[in-house]
Parts: structure tokens; sequence; C-alpha cells
């Protein structure tokens, strides 16, 4: 059996009365991620770090915020574009673990729902996929509430 590790990492500014999107899941409040997409930072490091198992590249480079067919996208979508096209070089994913920095609102209400929709979106176990949440303790531009910090590994294996 192979296996790869990837990681990634991505940042999105926040403001306000924009929707709050992160790890597939609709966060109650009043600020959002400025994007090109629906700003869901979480499953964009998730992307890429399941592209950077493979060498693949980074999901800028997949879905260029160029491009009109990408504005406004649910990134779920992506998600399961970049779990398509790594199965179609024959793996699939292990596990994942992300790291969510964020300053409010608190995650933790939502971090079951974040891992069960992950899970499905890549067709795994949940008990695969981990979320985690921390605050900066009000250091740095998370702390000051200006953005949201990811970081995510993943394992991909083939049989
Ligand atoms: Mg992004």
């Amino acid at each position: 059996m192979d296996i790869r590790i990837g990681n990634g990492y991505d940042v999105h500014a926040l403001a306000e009365g924009l929707p709050m999107w992160l790890g597939g899941v609709r966060i109650p409040s009043e600020y959002g991620f400025v994007a090109h997409s629906d700003g869901d930072v979480a499953i964009h490091a998730l992307c890429d770090a399941l592209l950077g198992a493979l060498a693949l590249g980074d999901i800028g480079h997949l879905f260029p915020d160029t491009s009109p067919e990408w504005k406004g996208i649910d990134s779920k979508i992506l998600l399961g574009k970049v779990v398509a096209l790594i199965a179609s070089q024959g793996w699939r994913v292990g596990n994942a673990d992300i790291t969510i920095a964020l300053q409010r609102p608190k995650l933790a209400p939502h971090i079951l729902t974040m891992r069960s929709v992950l899970a499905e979106v890549m067709g795994i176990p949940v008990d695969a996929v981990s979320v985690k949440a921390t605050t900066t303790e009000r250091l740095g531009f998370v702390g000051r509430g200006e953005g949201c910090e990811v970081w995510a590994s993943a394992l991909l294996v083939r049989p």
C-alpha cells in the first residue's frame, strides 16, 4: 500500500454582512469571509492538503479566482472535484486533520457538523476527519477579528 501526506494553509479576511461558511457549514455570525468563492477557508486548506499530497498544485491553480465559473461557488463542490481528481489516480483519503484559528464566534457547537459534512463529501468515516478550533488569545490579525487562518493535513492511501 502506498501512502502520501500533504499539508495546506489558507487565510481569508472577515467583513461585516457576509455569510460565514466554514468546514462546509453555515456559521451564524455578523461577519463572513471576503472571497471569490463562498470563502470556506477550512475547505480551501483541506483541498490544498489533498492536492499537496500528490504534488498536484493548489486550488488557486485548479480553480482560478479570475474565472467566473467559480464565483460564489460552494467550496464543497471544489472539495468533491479534488477528491474525484485524486481518486482518478487511484488514491483515496485516509484521514484529514484541520485546525481553525478564529477569534469569534465560538466554533465548538459546529465541530461535529463540520466533520460529518466533510466526511460525507470525501466519502470517508466521520472518525477519519478531525476539526479543531482555537482562538489566538486576541493576538495578531486573527485575534483582532480581521481574519481566519486554517491549517490542514491529509493522508492519502493507494491499495
Ligand atoms: Mg481560499
